[in-house]
């Protein structure tokens, strides 16, 4: 079975075409700046194409990633026809789709109905499923949410404390996000063990220039720190992650600064890089804080200390904790980070073999757990786009 994963963002389409027997990536590419110009670049085996193309919009990106697919030069299927199902990645789920779900018109219209709920994420990837649509009507459309994974998650750990009719009229309410990473490094995790994941209390730590940790009990997302939107929760590359709100009313107040500007302030310009004032990528923090940087220092600190808090608070509520997993660009990478968080954490059975974590191999899950410890501890590279693949193989398949 062969299966295309797309990811459509607001200007970008990311796509990976897979084939489920082997569960071989056959293909995989990015077209960028849809809507102001465009550029596509396209991966096979080793080797990479890349190519100017204007993309008026998500439709005519699609179409030129058909037509590369299935091309002599750089394709790897003969026709449109091989692929018998799409997976789509969606970011919010809303309240209602609790599980990835076949698209049908009422995904659709749901989706559609919960824009203003997701107004970065949603548009583009409506556009992205009605291209798919118009192009390929006989093929299988598969929606995987990003939320999905926390339909578990209790309301006395996701309502707000705030008027309740703002939840029940508004939807004001914590969703979580990057759930389809969450989901397969526990899963990966339990297969690693060699355990039921029904027995183990894991918290998962998916660091990137997005963050995010999850509780997992027994399998079941618990609690997870992103909220309403992905802004919630650990100090991030350009967001600020939690804060006292108060920060947003007073800025507006004193500075007279609009709602999108404080908006702007905390979503791009706070976290790592607005502490630092250096750079949103970790690797450059780490550099300037290396040669004496005294806000990069602080930087750092105050991203260790919001993931320490987490894992923490998320013990306490599992009352326990078997696991610990480190995945994404940080969490797969930074041997530092992973050292600083797990720094003085013995008390909770956590330690790692220092010598383990620096000389890790990348790539593979891989065990850094010190000898002895209560907790193991993982690096678990996350797959989010096979992850996705395995759902649309399963639905596709019924
Ligand atoms: P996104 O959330 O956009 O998918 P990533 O998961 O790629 O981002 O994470 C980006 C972060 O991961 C950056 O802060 C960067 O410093 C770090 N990172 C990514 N790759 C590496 C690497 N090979 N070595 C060290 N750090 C890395």
């Amino acid at each position: 079975m062969k299966i295309l994963v797309l990811n459509a963002g607001s200007s970008s389409l990311k796509y990976q075409l897979f084939n489920m027997e082997s569960s071989e990536v056959l293909a995989k590419g990015t077209c960028e700046r849809i809507g102001a110009g465009g550029f596509i670049t396209h991966k096979r085996g080793g080797e990479a194409y890349t190519e100017e193309v204007d993309f008026p919009n998500h439709g005519v990106a699609l179409e030129k990633v058909l037509s590369l697919l299935c091309s002599k030069e750089y394709g790897v299927i003969a026709s449109i026809d091989e692929i018998n199902a799409v997976g789509h990645r969606v970011a919010h789920g809303g309240e209602m789709l609790k599980e990835s779900s076949i698209i049908t018109e009422s995904v659709i219209k749901y989706l559609e109905n919960i824009v203003p709920i997701n107004p970065l994420h949603g548009p583009p990837a409506i556009a992205g499923i009605k291209a798919c649509l118009e192009l390929m009507p006989a093929v299988t459309q598969v929606a995987v949410f990003d939320t999905s994974f926390y339909s578990t998650v209790e309301d006395s750990r996701f309502v707000y404390a705030i008027p309740y009719e703002f939840y029940e009229e508004d939807k004001i309410r914590r969703y979580g996000f990057h759930g389809t990473s969450h989901r397969y490094v526990s899963a990966k995790l339990a297969e690693v063990l060699g355990k039921p994941i029904e027995d183990l209390k894991i918290i998962t730590c998916h660091l990137g220039n997005g963050s995010s940790i999850t509780a997992i009990n027994g399998g079941k997302a618990m609690d997870t720190s992103m909220g309403f939107t992905p802004q919630e929760g650990v100090v991030m590359g350009t967001r600020s992650g939690t804060i006292d709100p108060t920060v947003v009313t007073y800025l507006m107040k004193t500075k007279g600064y609009s709602a999108q500007e404080v908006e702007d302030i905390l979503n791009k310009k706070s976290g790592l890089l607005g502490v630092s004032g250096i750079s949103n990528d970790l690797r450059n923090v780490v550099d300037a804080a290396n040669q004496g940087n005294k806000r990069a220092e602080l930087a750092i600190q105050l991203l260790i200390n919001s993931i320490k808090k987490l894992i923490g608070a998320y013990t306490a509520e599992m009352n326990g904790l078997d696991a610990l997993v480190f995945t994404a660009g940080i969490g797969e990478n930074q041997h530092n980070i992973r050292e600083m968080v797990c720094e003085n954490m013995s008390y909770l059975g956590i330690e790692i073999d220092k010598d383990k974590n620096e000389h890790f191999t990348r790539g593979i899950p891989f065990d850094i757990t010190k000898e002895g410890a209560h907790v193991a501890t993982w690096i678990i590279p996350t797959d989010e786009e096979y992850m996705i693949a395995i759902d649309t193989q399963r639905l596709a398949s019924k």
